[in-house]
């Protein structure tokens, strides 16, 4: 027999750009929890897509949604309505008990769409004086690629060389609402936190945290921006992480799994007061809010209203959860769960995080490391059971091995 997979990944090195660093597996095909690669082998995908996964690969009500639109429209831009875009307005808005919200694609547009929204906000209707406002971030955050974005990470990797940076942000410790608090100042139009840190390694802030922070935005008139794009719609076992902390935000920033894996869907979502600050002219995309997106988005929308996803991510995330702590002292000191959500520390001193998802995907199951000797787990939402299992005792090979 002759494999296609060495072939693939040559063309794939010889061809892009090397701004990421893949496992050496060329996937051909998915449903559900599983993909099978160009040779015939299946993994169990435990990352979907960094959570744009969650109902699964090629879910069949998504699917349906997305071939029913395709047949009728796709795109007219936003010169014009279509009659997919006020429905999936409604269903989102009504999804994160907001007045308004405003689709764009990828979640690095969303984040922009949040950061130019709260300056406008500011000059606007909080009165702050012209070029001077602020927005508060965290420490180790991960908000997307733009220049404007990376501009505020601490990650040297995201940030250097891609300057001059644009100014206007403040960096605060994560979890840490005393540091925050002291950082307001009347200048503060917003405050931009991840309810959980993904890329920092399934990072969950203190108990409170986000109450005391809530506090402190409403008693000083500064906006707090949730950035649930890989924490929420039903990942952590919760339409979003920061209910867990009884928390409204002013702002949902929402992607990844709002496309349903299909398609990128992105969006802010906030009261009239916030979103409507913005004028014809002032913010837009092409694709934003395009026919085919919204008539996923819509799709999506209905999972997440049956609850059922975020059941199940709550229920099999206790199971992930208890199989991953079991493995605390062989091989692995620190398991941070929520949902079906897992950052996994390896001893340091066994192997790195890369090793070992290198490993797991010669044992068919797939994983990305970040930062170091961290892996994170986060399967579609679909996954069973048994599959879970599996990808524990597999896990626990290669810790043993
Ligand atoms: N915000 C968070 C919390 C994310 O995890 C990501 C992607 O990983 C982004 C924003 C950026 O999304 P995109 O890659 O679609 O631009």
């Amino acid at each position: 027999v002759e494999f296609r997979t060495p072939e693939a990944l040559a063309d794939a090195e010889r061809w892009t750009a090397h701004n990421y660093h893949p496992l050496p597996v060329v996937v051909a095909e998915a449903e559900g929890a599983w993909v099978t690669d160009v040779d015939g082998r299946r993994y169990l995908d435990m990352l979907a897509g960094y959570s744009a996964l969650n109902f699964g690969h090629r879910h069949p009500a998504l699917i349906a949604a997305a071939h029913a639109q395709l047949d009728r429209l796709t795109l007219t831009s936003r010169a014009f309505v279509h009659d997919q875009f006020g429905a999936f307005c409604r269903a989102l808005a009504e999804l994160c008990g907001k007045d308004l919200v405003l689709p764009m694609n990828t979640g690095a547009e969303a984040v922009e769409t949040a950061v130019k929204v709260g300056r406008k906000w500011g000059y606007q209707v909080k009165g702050v004086p012209d070029g001077q406002a602020e927005i508060i971030v965290a420490d180790g955050n991960f908000h997307g690629r733009t220049t404007t974005i990376v501009s505020f990470s601490t990650d040297p990797e995201a940030r250097a060389d891609f300057g001059p940076y644009t100014p206007g942000f403040v960096v605060v410790p994560y979890g840490d609402a005393v540091a925050l608090e002291a950082a307001i100042t009347p200048n503060t139009v917003a405050v931009l936190l991840e309810p959980i840190q993904g890329e920092g390694g399934v990072v969950i802030p203190p108990a409170g945290y986000f109450a005391r922070v809530r506090e402190a935005c409403t008693a000083a008139g500064v906006l707090l921006v949730a950035d649930e794009i890989q924490s929420g719609l039903g990942r952590t076992g919760k339409t979003f992480a920061i209910e867990y902390e009884g928390v409204v935000p002013d702002m949902y920033v929402l992607g990844k799994a709002l496309g349903g894996g299909i398609v990128p869907v992105s969006a802010v979502a906030a009261n009239r007061d916030v979103l409507g600050v913005l004028k014809p002219g002032e913010h837009g995309s092409t694709f934003g809010g395009n026919a085919l997106a919204c008539a996923v988005g819509s799709a999506v929308v209905g999972l997440l209203r049956t609850g059922e996803f975020q059941e199940r991510s709550a229920r099999l995330g206790a199971r992930l959860e208890a199989g991953l702590s079991a493995l605390i002292g062989k091989g692995l000191v620190a398991v941070r769960c929520r949902g079906l959500w897992a950052g996994v520390d390896i001893d340091p001193a066994l192997m790195t995080g890369r090793d070992a998802c290198e490993r797991l995907a010669a044992r068919g199951v797939l994983a990305k490391d970040t930062h170091g000797s961290t892996i994170r787990l986060a399967p579609p939402l679909v996954v069973s059971e048994a599959d879970l299992d599996h990808a524990v005792a597999q896990l626990a090979a290669v810790l043993a091995a």
